[in-house]
């Protein structure tokens, strides 16, 4: 008999492309089905056929303080009341942008979008409006969202359907995009000392979490703040999974490694659609109606969404013990699971910092694109299909980072684990 789930999967594909709105949602890259969720809390996801779940996906991140929680919901029905949205100037959107750049210590100034994705497409044509050069340099394995330029090599979804580059996009579009492997900073180097008057600038994830996790290795940061400095062009930090995560002040404020450009999302919208842009005012200013580069949205800054945003930064502002219960909580939970992988002589590593982690099904080390895609896929699958049986919900791909929460106890952790250590050691 179909579960509730798989009937809803079946109905869902004729109305919808793969039967989702977004690929990795579709559950293909580890051969199961989606499981349709009626709702959450805490570090809990219930689905259409009552199971409960404990959640490592969080909402691809931004559910940093557990799902519901109750101080944001409140404060997103207080928002309602008031209305939807009015397509105008409002107070909470200068309160949040305010908020932003106390916490990101490189913003100075800040621009509201509607996505990751979004924030990225527009703080690459700055940097080209500022810089008046055109070359973007990306890294292999580094997802900046779906815009044409940016969907080369990428990673994510992207990366787990094999699709380097997808259809639909123009060569006149990625001409300018220029690619180097994560931690490799010769390759960079090379990259300028060819063209170096030509790029505007260089974007990266300060910890790569959309190919797995991957860390930057020391010095990699600030080798290339150096190269962007020393060449004029910009440096990008895209921190849509690390801000606001990694510290309360993102990578930048934990690494001390400083961008011209910030791009955020996620946490900033705690779930609700939001993301933003932002840096050094000379650079910022180039924005319109300011300055010459053109960028616009009709629900940008959308007050309930800022509400939620707000919200939730403002907790974390408030909160500083909430970054040393992630880390302790991180800590823990990955090296516990670690010990297990070892014990059971299972070749997988883990890859983990702070709240973020991914399992590695590989026992070479992970420091790129090449030897993250060493990764034995079918491994990952088999292990995330028997955690989803039993109440882990962990992401439905290989290429995905684990998401831990405050609301992730230490007895939930040690739920997973036992979980997580009878699969390892019957394998
Ligand atoms: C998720 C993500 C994006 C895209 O954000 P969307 O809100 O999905 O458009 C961009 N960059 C990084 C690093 C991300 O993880």
């Amino acid at each position: 008999m179909m579960t509730r789930s798989e009937q809803l999967y079946k109905e869902a594909k004729q109305y919808l492309p793969g039967g989702v709105n977004s690929p990795v949602r579709a559950f293909g890259a580890v051969g199961d089905t989606p499981r349709f969720i009626t709702r959450a809390d805490a570090a809990y996801l219930w689905d259409e056929d009552g199971n409960r779940y404990i959640d490592y996906v969080g909402s691809w991140g931004p559910m940093l303080l557990g799902h519901n929680h109750p101080k944001i919901r409140e404060s997103v029905v207080r928002a309602c009341e008031q209305g939807l949205g009015f397509g105008a100037a409002t107070k909470i959107e200068v309160d949040m942008a305010k908020l932003i750049c106390e916490m990101a210590p490189s913003v100075e100034m800040v621009r509201m979008v509607n996505s990751g994705t979004e924030a990225v497409m527009s703080a690459l044509r700055v940097a080209r409006g500022y810089t008046r050069r055109e070359k973007i340099l990306k890294f292999q394995g580094c997802y900046h969202g779906h815009s044409d330029a940016m969907l080369v090599k990428a990673g994510s979804g992207a990366l787990t359907q094999g699709i380097a580059d997808s259809a639909g996009v123009t060569a006149g579009c990625t001409k300018d995009t220029l690619l180097a492997a994560y931690n490799d900073l010769d390759g960079v180097r090379a990259h300028f000392e060819r063209e170096g008057e030509q790029i505007a600038a260089v974007i990266v994830e300060p910890v790569a979490a959309n190919m797995g996790v991957v860390l930057p290795q020391p010095g990699f940061l600030q080798g290339l703040r150096s190269l962007c400095t020393e060449y004029g062009a910009l440096l990008i930090f895209d921190e849509v999974i690390t801000g606001f995560r990694l510290s309360a002040g993102g990578a930048q404020k934990l690494f001390g490694v400083m961008p011209d450009l910030s791009t955020f999302g996620k946490i900033i919208g705690a779930g609700m659609p939001v993301g933003a842009y932002g840096g050094k005012r000379c650079i910022m200013e180039v924005v319109s109606p300011v300055g010459s580069v053109y960028q616009a949205g009709t629900l940008s800054g959308n007050p309930v969404a800022m509400a939620a945003g707000y919200t939730m930064l403002r907790l974390l502002k408030e909160q500083p013990q909430i970054y040393d219960q992630l880390q302790s909580g991180g800590e823990y939970f990955f090296t516990q699971l670690q010990k297990i992988i070892q014990k059971a002589g299972v070749p997988c590593q883990i890859s983990h910092i702070g709240s973020l982690g991914c399992l590695f099904f590989t026992d070479r080390a992970v420091t790129d694109y090449e030897s993250a895609r060493a990764s034995d896929t079918n491994a990952y699958a088999a292990y995330c299909r028997y955690m989803l049986r039993h109440g882990i919900y962990v992401a439905p791909a290989q290429f995905e980072a684990m998401f831990l929460s405050t609301a992730h106890t230490r007895p939930l952790l040690d739920d997973t684990l036992q979980i997580a250590e009878t699969y390892f050691s019957a394998i």
